[in-house]
């Protein structure tokens, strides 16, 4: 796990926020922190959140404040997608037509558009999640006949290891990907521990938890 100094929520966001390019969106990974953590970063003036438990992510959104943009930022379980259709803004970690389907099926029901990431496998350890990036035109021609469903971009993870050299080469991998498709508008790669080789790789959506709320026991 990263390890960072806590200084409190609010120093943490002016710091990461004064480091980063204009162009990158910061969604701050507040899994697992209590709805105090979440309003003092809303009160410093952050409004884009990311949750990976849809259970979660609900309690959160009926505590807080209704201005803020959620995003699903972890593996998203089908029967599940009807609890966060009403208010999720983005879901990042979509890989399969099945899941697509049902998304498509909540966000008409709310009479809604939702935003979709479409997770790359680009870590070359072994992992269930990700499509295979030789798999993305096919999914992406797939996905684009559903109407209510906007995929604007793609979504990596790297490799969970210290080598600097492999994580920058799994976001090249990405970020390459990303460059081929003029259409998609977001990369979300860089958690706190490489976000700097996700930015100077290309990432244009960073999704930090630790670096802005300190580390999580969990
Ligand atoms: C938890 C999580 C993050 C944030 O992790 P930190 O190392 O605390 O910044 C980012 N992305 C995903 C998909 C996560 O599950």
């Amino acid at each position: 796990m990263y390890f960072c100094i806590y200084m409190g929520i609010k120093e943490n966001l002016l710091v990461l926020n004064d480091e980063l390019p204009k162009n990158v969106t910061l969604v701050a990974v507040s899994k697992t922190k209590p709805v105090n953590d979440l309003l003092e970063a809303y009160d410093a003036g952050h409004r884009i959140f990311g949750e990976n438990k849809i259970q979660e992510m609900v309690l959160k959104f009926e505590a807080l404040p209704k201005d803020i943009q959620w995003h699903m930022i972890g593996h998203v379980q089908t029967n599940k997608v009807k609890y966060m259709a009403p208010f999720v803004s983005t879901i990042h970690a979509v890989d399969s037509i099945k899941l697509i389907k049902e998304i498509q099926k909540q966000a008409l029901k709310n009479k809604r558009i939702i935003k979709c990431l479409i997770q790359i496998r680009i870590a070359q350890e072994e992992t269930k999640f990700g499509l295979p990036k030789e798999e993305l035109n096919v999914f992406l021609n797939a996905a684009s006949k559903f109407p209510n469903i906007k995929i604007i971009g793609l979504m990596g993870m790297a490799s969970f290891t210290k080598d600097k050299d492999r994580i920058r080469d799994e976001f090249k991998d990405l970020s390459s990907l990303f460059k081929n498709h003029n259409d998609l508008e977001i990369l979300s790669m860089g958690m706190s521990g490489d976000y700097l080789i996700a930015i100077e790789e290309g990432s244009n959506m960073i999704r930090i938890g630790s670096k802005v709320f300190g580390d999580r026991v969990s």
